[in-house]
């Protein structure tokens, strides 16, 4: 069966709309989200315009600041520090990936780890892996919820991960074990990635090699949650792994557009009143 990321993020955005209004009473204005974009990627400029819409959706007012693909370092990090400082701002989202010219460590560490909407910041990072309160990156947070949604249990189950960035691969790997699945994590020098993968129950693919996974990998009845986005010279999107031939195989299949994507986007929706509701407790 197909697992409706579209359809699941719909109903998580809407549940979240009473509680941004609720949030907004206490504190006497919205929670402020603010998205910097650099250059003019053109995938990233509709990553950061979903965003935007999804703040204005939920209750959330959404601030977008754009640089030019030139921008010189320290003036980016200046205004990163000057939102950091800004009372009015409780999260920032830097839209990577940066320009050669910045160092992404030095932009992430100027974002104080409450206003960490994605994660990213070492301090939120040292903590997830210790098991201590933090934000958690949105992707690996939405492909969990992904897994939940199909009612099977994550415990005790064997869960492959195929990718080991730091923004996906290493996270989601750290929640499957906190959620006590055995997980391996497969990258670009393992050997016989097929006979690791044929072994999975949970399987998440996060590569970017276009139809990297197809049917013949995946283990029958297994969770396949496909974390790639690439796009063709005709523009079409398709994931990592081969759709096709892994429908008839997986018992559960997220798609590409319209899985992990649209989840991701609700889920830092969450992270962004998470650090709202943090900011006015305080
Ligand atoms: P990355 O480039 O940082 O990491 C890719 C990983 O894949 C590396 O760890 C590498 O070792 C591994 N890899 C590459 N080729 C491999 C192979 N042949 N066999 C096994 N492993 C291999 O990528 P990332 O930032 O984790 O993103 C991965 C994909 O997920 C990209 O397509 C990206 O666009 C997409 N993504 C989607 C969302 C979303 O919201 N849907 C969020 C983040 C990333």
């Amino acid at each position: 069966m197909t697992i409706d990321g579209k359809a699941i993020a719909g109903r998580v955005m809407a549940d979240l709309i009473p509680r941004a209004e609720r949030l907004a009473q206490a504190a006497g204005r919205k929670a402020c989200l603010a998205v910097v974009l650099v250059g003019d990627n053109p995938a990233s400029r509709t990553y950061v315009r979903a965003k935007i819409k999804a703040a204005e959706l939920v209750g959330i007012q959404g601030k977008e600041l754009e640089f030019p693909a030139g921008v010189p370092q320290d003036e980016l990090l200046a205004a990163v520090s000057a939102l950091d400082a800004d009372p009015s701002v409780d999260g920032i989202l830097v839209q990577l990936p940066l320009p050669p010219q910045i160092d992404p460590d030095r932009v992430l560490d100027a974002i104080s780890p409450a206003k960490d909407v994605d994660g990213f910041h070492p301090a939120n990072v040292s903590s997830l892996q210790l098991g201590r309160p933090c934000t958690i990156p949105c992707t690996p947070k939405g492909i969990i919820r992904l897994i939940d949604s199909t009612g099977v249990s994550i415990e005790g189950k064997r869960a492959v991960v195929v990718g080991r960035s730091n923004i996906v691969g290493k996270p989601v790997a750290k929640l499957l074990l906190d959620r006590n699945a055995t997980v391996s994590i497969a990258h670009s020098h393992t050997r016989d990635l097929k006979s690791l993968t044929r072994e999975a129950d949970i399987l998440v693919v996060a590569t970017g090699k276009r139809s990297l996974v197809d049917g013949s990998m995946v283990k029958p009845g297994a969770i396949v949650i496909d974390v790639g986005i690439t796009r063709t010279a005709e523009g079409t999107l398709g994931g990592d792994v081969d759709f096709a031939s892994a429908k008839d195989v997986a018992a559960w299949i997220t798609p590409v557009p319209g899985g992990v994507g649209p989840m991701t986007v609700a889920m830092l929706m969450e992270n962004t009143l998470e650090c709202f509701e943090a900011r006015i407790n305080r």
